[in-house]
C-alpha cells in the first residue's frame, strides 16, 4: 500500500521517534505547531482512529506521549487532536501548548513552524528523556 506512515513504520522513510511499543509509534510531525507535535500512529494501518482495534491502548500510548511532552519540554497543556484529511492512516496529533504560543483557543493549522533538522533531532532527545 502506498502510504506514508506505513513507509515510516517499515523505516523506508525517515522519522524523528519519540515513543515506540509493539503496537503504537510515535514521531515528531514534519511540519510542527509547536516544538514537539507529535503523530501517535498504530503499526497496523487503519483508516481512521476509531477503526483501531486496540482502541484504549491506542489512547493510553497517547497519554505516554503526553506525559513525556509535558514533563520532558515543560509545557503548560497538551492538545489531543484526530483529523486525518491528509494522510489515511490513523493518527493522533499529541500538541504541547506554551504560555504565549501564538495558535490561540482552537488552534490555528495555518500557524506552522520552522524547525530546523538539528532542532528537531534535539527535541526528539529532549521529549525521550534519555529513555528508548
Ligand atoms: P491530518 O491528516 O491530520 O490533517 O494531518 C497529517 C499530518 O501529518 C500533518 O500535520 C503533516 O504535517 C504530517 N505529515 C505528513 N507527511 C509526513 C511525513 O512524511 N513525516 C512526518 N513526520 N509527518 C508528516
Ligand atoms: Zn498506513
Amino acid at each position: 500500500m502506498d502510504c506514508i506512515f506505513c513507509k515510516i513504520i517499515s523505516g523506508d522513510i525517515p522519522s524523528y521517534k519519540v515513543y515506540e511499543d509493539k503496537d503504537f509509534l510515535a514521531f515528531l510531525d514534519i511540519n510542527p505547531l509547536n516544538p514537539g507535535h507529535t503523530l501517535v500512529i498504530p503499526k497496523k494501518h487503519y483508516r481512521w482512529v476509531l477503526d483501531v482495534a486496540q482502541f484504549k491502548n491506542y489512547w493510553q500510548a497517547a497519554g505516554l506521549v503526553a506525559q513525556k511532552l509535558k514533563q520532558n519540554l515543560k509545557a503548560e497543556s497538551i492538545n489531543f487532536v484526530t483529523l486525518g484529511y491528509e494522510v489515511e492512516h490513523a493518527h493522533i496529533h499529541v500538541i504541547p501548548r506554551f504560555k504565549n504560543d501564538d495558535l490561540g483557543s482552537t488552534i490555528d493549522w495555518s500557524k506552522h513552524k520552522k524547525i530546523s533538522a538539528d532542532k528537531m533531532e534535539k527535541i526528539m532527545k529532549e521529549v525521550r528523556g534519555g529513555v528508548f
